[in-house]
């Protein structure tokens, strides 16, 4: 199952991913993670990437382009994967294609989730995740049982500082200019599935996983 999740930000590709990694036991790539983790490590790729995400503007297609492809050349990838936040742009749909053609592999599904944006600025807005292990809740929706705490490992909730109101209004418009021609990419591909994200997230989660049983 090679799967990708698309939707604006703050759409619940994050959540629904760690339950589908979960349930079909395929590595979970967002490169949303990825640059985030080189940020925190200092990596040369992580002082450019912040540059980017700071205002919300997206990462150049170059850079995020190479690390998908040495990403799903890995081991792990080879039975299946989930691409989360990947593609963002034609060109990284484009690209993705040629890195797909050249694994003798195909894209199965695109699945998109929907969430009209006033509910997006909330959802951003009130995320939180531990900088331990990384998991994510929501102040309102899924808060932890104590404040400031990861319910799982105790560890501190920080806020991404990408998520200000001012940077989530930028990704939202960058979400707009940039991705959202790629519903009519893999429409016209065959490979688009709609999914009504603003629910809660089981009944989203259930969508998903009728989706991909069918695949
Ligand atoms: P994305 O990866 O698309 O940016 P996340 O999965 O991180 O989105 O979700 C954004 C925020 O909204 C998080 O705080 C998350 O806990 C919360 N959230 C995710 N799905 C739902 C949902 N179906 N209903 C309410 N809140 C949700
Ligand atoms: P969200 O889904 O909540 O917008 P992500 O974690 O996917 O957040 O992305 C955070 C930031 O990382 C983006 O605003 C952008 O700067 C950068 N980024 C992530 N994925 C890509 C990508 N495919 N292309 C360019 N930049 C990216
Ligand atoms: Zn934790």
């Amino acid at each position: 199952m090679n799967v990708i999740l698309m939707g604006p930000p703050g759409a619940g590709k994050g959540t629904q991913a760690e339950f589908i990694k979960a349930e079909y036991s395929v590595p979970h790539i967002s490169t949303g993670d990825m640059f985030r983790d080189a940020v925190k490590n200092g990596t040369p790729m992580g002082k450019e990437a912040q540059k980017y995400m700071s205002e919300g503007k997206l990462v150049p297609d170059q850079v995020t382009i190479g690390i998908v492809e040495d990403r799903l050349a890995q081991d792990d990838c080879q039975l299946g994967f989930l691409l989360d936040g990947f593609p963002r742009t034609i060109i990284q749909a484009e690209a993705l294609d040629g890195v797909m053609d050249k694994l003798g592999k195909k894209i199965d599904a695109a699945i998109n989730i929907s969430v009209p944006d006033s509910i997006l600025i909330e959802r951003m807005s009130g995320r939180v995740s531990c900088k331990e292990c990384g998991k994510v809740y929501h102040l309102i929706f899924t808060p932890p049982a104590q404040s400031g705490k990861c319910d799982k490992c105790s560890g501190e909730l920080i806020q991404r500082s990408d998520d200000n109101a001012e940077t989530a209004a930028n990704r939202l418009q960058v979400y707009i200019d940039q991705t959202s021609p790629l519903l009519d990419y893999y429409e016209n591909k065959g490979l688009l599935k709609n999914v009504d994200g603003n629910r809660d997230s089981k009944s989203v989660g259930a969508d998903i996983e009728s989706i991909l049983n069918g695949l």
